[in-house]
């Protein structure tokens, strides 16, 4: 008797779970089972979809229940929510959602990948008209409708993370001015929060006023449309509020079935993403992965794991000896020709799970040689660990050429790479696409230095609490227009002459603009028998790490 195997949830995981399944095992009996209208769409396009960017919706689906039937003889059933698993009989029960009625279907094989929902919190007003959350295609097409209809001037986008920053350009875009209101002291709370400024900076550039460290905690009707509320007590009156404060994994089906769940609220799994019971596996938004770096448990809901698992499972159906590594949280934000990615471990990240074997270097490469028209600054920020050089994560942003270095990172962390190996990556390089040393090579340098005792690095969140003396090699004008308080300066090109300003007793700790001249007179001090330390990235760290100053 051919193998039955059922499917809950179609798209990213679920749907690359069965196209895969199918090109290993022609003969079993493959069903999905979507509790919304479509299968497979591009819940990544739905913010350009509210934008406009992308016009026409059938542009969002990437395959149809046709397709799935004709090519790969798939039977996919949309409006079917599975509602719950009998364990035991091997049995799930399925809603259909026009009429209602409900089926049993027996499995041999059952697979979970239905997602995760977006967090909609009980605060009073939350589900007034014109206040949305963006997870499937009818939720695009009803922000669409209500920006067609009520042409709201105003919008508020509560949570900046990944979706929030999308919402707020697309919104933008459509003509509308936007606040973002996010609880925590960053944008980006993935992200280291110095990191994280550079993304604020681009939005407050292009208009878009960045609440932080304030939570929303009502909503109600007002004169003209919909007043938002904080802790604080601010108040926005708004034509249009967006929710993107987060997902919660959808894993009420599963605890319901009595699999087990972890501490973090994910479907727990092994490395074959086998639940609790052996018949039974779970994928994508819903499980808890291991982090590739950290080894912590986490939810980590991003598209290209949840296909990857897909892909996976099916193998482990065949037979296949297939394992998870492991999830690193390689991410991409473009939000106003910016971009912010990382990959890896952040800093805070590592901090929180006890570790202090390892640092940061920060630098400012242009994306491209200065020389060639068009250079734009990518700001890098790479982690390692400092006994051995692992690297351990990195971020960056800018406008051009900023995931294709955290691309070649990330990769790097996948091989269990060190810092040494960015030194020697041998990269494309052309005048218009990088340098002959790219900033890849130049941070796996930087932090090489460090890992090989040529430089030590003094930490940036300390420089206002040192007794260090701060030194600033930058030339005088540089210094007149921005420095560290309390620095002095000394130019570059005069501290061999001024070594007796020097004091022998304190450290000396030594910023430029970038890191490279701080660099080379940390070099010259120490063999001068100075005891110097380099503020890493400079005075452009600086500023992002202290905007106020
Ligand atoms: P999903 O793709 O969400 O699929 C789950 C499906 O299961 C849903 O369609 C749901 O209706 C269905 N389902 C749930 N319960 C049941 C049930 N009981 N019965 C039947 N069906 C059920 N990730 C990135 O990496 N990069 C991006 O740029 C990016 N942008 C995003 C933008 C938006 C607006 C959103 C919402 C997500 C974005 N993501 C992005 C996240 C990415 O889409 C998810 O990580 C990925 O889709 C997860 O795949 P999944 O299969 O686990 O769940």
């Amino acid at each position: 008797m051919k193998r039955r195997v059922l499917i809950v949830g179609g798209v990213a995981g679920g749907a690359s779970c069965a196209a895969r399944l199918r090109r290993l095992d022609e003969a079993a009996e493959i069903v999905v089972f979507e509790r919304g209208p479509y299968v497979s769409f591009a819940n990544c396009g739905l913010p350009y979809y509210v934008g406009n960017v992308i016009q026409d919706e059938a542009k969002l689906l990437l395959a149809t229940p046709k397709l799935f039937r004709e090519r790969f003889r798939i039977e996919v059933r949309t409006g079917a929510e599975v509602v719950a698993i009998e364990r035991p009989a091997g049995t799930i029960r399925v809603q259909d959602a026009a009429t209602g009625a409900v089926t049993t279907e027996h499995y041999d094989a059952l697979v979970l990948a239905p997602g995760a929902a977006p967090i909609r919190p009980n605060w009073p007003g939350v589900d007034l008209p014109g206040v949305f959350t963006l997870r499937t295609v009818p939720d695009s097409r009803a922000i669409r409708a209500w920006i067609e209809e009520e042409k709201p001037a105003t919008a508020v986008v509560v949570g900046g993370g990944f979706i929030g920053l999308e919402m707020a350009e697309n919104l933008v875009h459509r003509g509308l001015a936007v606040t973002i209101v996010e609880l925590a002291q960053q944008v980006m709370p993935p992200l280291d929060v110095e990191m994280a400024e550079y993304a604020r900076q681009r939005l407050e550039a292009k208009g878009v006023k960045v609440v932080l460290g304030d939570a929303v905690v009502a909503l109600e009707q007002a004169e003209n449309g919909l007043r938002v509320q904080t802790q604080a007590g601010a108040s926005f009156d708004t034509g249009v509020v967006v929710l993107a404060i987060g997902v919660r994994p959808e894993t009420k089906l599963a605890a319901e079935a009595g699999l087990k769940l972890g501490a973090r609220g994910g479907i727990e799994v092994n490395d074959q993403m086998q639940t609790s019971d052996a018949r039974i596996w779970a994928i994508g938004d819903a499980v808890e992965v291991k982090h590739f770096v950290t080894g912590e448990r986490g939810v980590i809901p991003l598209a290209g794991p949840a296909n990857r698992q897909g892909r996976l499972v099916a193998d482990v159906l065949c037979g296949r000896n297939a394992k998870f590594r492991g999830s690193q949280g390689t991410a991409v934000c473009g939000f106003f020709g910016f971009t912010v990615a990382m990959t890896g471990a952040t800093e805070k990240a590592l901090a929180r799970g006890g570790a202090t074997d390892f640092a940061a270097v920060y630098l400012h490469p242009g994306h491209h040689v200065g020389y060639y028209p068009g250079a734009k600054a990518i700001h890098l920020k790479l982690i390692f660990r400092c006994s051995d050089g692992r690297v351990l994560g990195a971020q960056a942003a800018g406008e051009e050429g900023v995931e294709r270095r955290i691309d070649v990172i990330a990769t790097v962390i996948q091989k269990q790479g060190t810092v040494f190996d960015l030194e020697e990556a041998e990269l494309c390089y052309a005048p218009q696409y990088g340098g002959a040393k790219d900033p890849v090579n130049f941070a796996g340098m930087i932090a090489a230095n460090v890992v090989r005792g040529d430089v030590e690095l003094a930490p940036w969140n300390e420089v206002h609490d040192t007794d260090a003396l701060l030194l600033d090699v930058r030339e005088a004008a540089e210094f007149a227009a921005g420095r560290i308080d309390d620095a002095v300066n000394i130019p570059l090109g005069q501290l061999r002459d001024r070594l007796n300003e020097l004091p022998a007793d304190r450290e000396i700790w030594v910023n430029c603009g970038v890191g490279q001249r701080a660099y080379y007179a940390c070099r010259l001090l120490t063999q001068h028998g100075f005891r110097a330390r380099n503020l890493s990235g400079g005075y452009r760290t600086y500023r992002v790490v202290y905007p106020g100053h």
